[in-house]
């Protein structure tokens, strides 16, 4: 074989990308991630944010997807007990939907399915005599509770791809694949850089097309649709979410059975918000700016008014986002029925291999890539031992996983760190926290102040380790600050950053 430049070329720094990226590097593979924008500004910073078994799949028999999902919520939760926390939710149950047996029978299963060592298992809840009750219409008296987690996408994606390069991984950011050419026994790729003239080249003996929703777009620019075996096709599902002003107290999240027979979540979000999702709608435009449309905007405003104790209207919508989800598409009409689950294809015009991702959920990123390496080096008649099922993410290496006794802990140790700083710093970064805050002995000496407590010592960590180049990666991939500052915090990072960038990459 020829000497490439890399084991592994991945394009996508999506969830799966930069999982794959995080596996092969792990395995000692040397790695190279191509991200066309921010890392995780596809689809994997628009979703709801569940890591979940997915209840409702078991409507469609998909025992596998959802067995081997809240698998991997277990794992993830041990894996990152920082940024993925246990979310109760309570589902009133409403006969005219399902049947009480049938939502007995399902949460008895989603309790059995896998092991759960972390989770409470469900319960039936009276919903008058609950306070978890209180928030929902007058008329149910009776539900269930049941318990899975939540993540903060975006930053799922870039703990993997930090874990990548600290394993040895090349991650470029705006850096967009224009074309992979088979050759005899490697692939070429050809890149440009955003705002760049020059383009590159590189060689990798194997390559993964990890585009998401661009899937088959890498694929056409390419002209590897092979005529002797047909490429899958993907269908691009849009879904929306509102924010609403707080609605309830609690921190229980509520599940809301629609009359469509599709599912509504309403979820506390940000401390002072509440998020609603999700719609389904087929999508067709620039997947880069999916937005809400007025028949999803009424959709979720009515969902939450059928069944929540108040009543919302679109003045009361703060803000909202839409991702697209590139589902394989396996010919099913009804778009609720069309599996979550992944598919990888393996393409056949070089002797290298390559492989393409179709599908997939945010939960079971971990065990995708795993099967993507394990596949990839049986075609390369290599075999390296898996690795990513215990080892935590960055800043995931907090005792026992007991998250509370961490930011204890910390609290003693950074007394003069305002409790909700400490708390976001906690949940965004765990042990990694450290990197920043090692030595400092007040405010003061986190440099300087930008407005609603971002200071000079976290945007320079976020530069140098996490990629971020333009204040929107920071305010609105990196965290949801952009949710809680003021114009003019926005503005003063967007005046510092391109001296701080200097100063760090030089
Ligand atoms: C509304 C919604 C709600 C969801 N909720 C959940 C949930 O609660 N739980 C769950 O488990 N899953 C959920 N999902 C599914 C989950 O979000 C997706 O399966 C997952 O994020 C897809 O990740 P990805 O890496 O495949 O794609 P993406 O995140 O889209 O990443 C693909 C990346 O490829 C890059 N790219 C494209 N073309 C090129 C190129 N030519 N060169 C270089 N880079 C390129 C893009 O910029 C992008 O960053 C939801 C999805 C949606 C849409």
């Amino acid at each position: 074989m020829n000497a490439c430049d890399y084991d592994l070329c991945i394009i996508g720094g999506g969830i799966n990308g930069a999982g794959i990226a995080r596996d092969a590097a792990g395995r000692g593979l040397s790695v190279l991630l191509i991200e066309a924008e921010d890392l995780a500004q596809g689809t994997s910073s628009s979703s709801t944010k569940l890591i979940h078994g997915g209840l409702r799949y078991l409507e469609f028999f998909e025992f596998k997807l959802v067995r081997e999902s809240l698998r991997e919520r277990e794992n993830l939760l041990a894996m990152a007990p920082h940024l993925i926390r246990p979310l109760e939710f309570v589902l009133p149950h409403n006969g005219q939907q399902r049947p009480f047996w049938m939502i007995r029978l399902g949460l008895f299963l989603y309790d059995h399915l896998a092991k759960r060592a972390r989770l409470n298992g469900s319960r039936g809840v009276n919903l008058r005599a609950n306070a978890l009750g209180v928030p929902l219409d007058d008329r149910y008296s009776k539900g269930f509770v049941y318990s899975d987690c939540w993540a903060d996408d975006s930053r799922l994606v870039v703990l993997n791809a930090v874990d990548a390069a600290q394993k040895g991984a090349k991650i470029l950011t705006r850096t967009k694949c224009t074309k992979i050419i088979a050759q005899k026994d490697h692939w070429v790729v050809n890149t440009k850089g955003r705002g760049s003239k020059k383009s590159a080249s590189f060689t990798a003996a194997m390559v993964v097309n990890a585009a998401g929703p661009w899937v088959r777009e890498v694929i056409d620019d390419s002209g590897l649709d092979s005529p002797v075996k047909p490429v899958p096709n993907i269908k691009l599902v849009k879904g929306s979410h509102i924010i609403i002003p707080r609605a309830y107290k609690g921190e229980q999240a509520y599940v809301l059975q629609q009359d469509d027979g599709r599912i509504v979540f309403v979820i506390p979000y940000e401390d002072e918000y509440t998020l609603v999702g999700t719609t389904e709608e087929n999508f067709e435009g620039n997947l880069y700016d999916p937005r809400i449309s007025d028949t999803e905007m009424n959709y979720l405003c009515n969902a939450y008014n059928m069944h929540m104790g108040d009543e919302i209207s679109r003045g009361d919508v703060i803000w909202t986002y839409s991702g697209v989800r590139p589902l394989y598409d396996d010919g099913e009409s009804e778009t609720r029925a069309v599996s979550r689950d992944f598919v990888l294809y393996e393409h056949i015009e070089s002797r290298a291999p390559m492989i393409s991702v179709f599908g997939g959920k945010l939960t079971t990123y971990r065990v995708l890539a795993e099967q993507v390496m394990e596949r990839l080096l049986y075609l390369d008649n290599r075999y390296i031992e898996p690795w990513s099922t215990k080892a935590p993410l960055p800043g995931g290496g907090i005792s026992d996983g007991d998250f509370e006794a961490f930011v204890e802990d910390k609290s003693c140790l950074y007394p003069w760190l305002p409790e909700a700083l400490l708390h976001r710093y906690a949940r965004a970064y765990g042990t990694r926290m450290e990197r920043f805050l090692e030595g400092a002995k007040s405010l003061e000496s986190l440099g300087a102040h930008y407005g609603d407590h971002i200071y000079e010592a976290e945007i320079v960590y976020l530069i140098r380790y996490e990629w971020a180049r333009e204040a929107e990666d920071i305010l609105w991939r990196r965290s949801k600050l952009g949710m809680h500052v003021a114009e003019a915090t926005v503005a003063a990072l967007e005046k510092v950053l391109p001296k701080l960038k200097k100063e760090v990459l030089g």
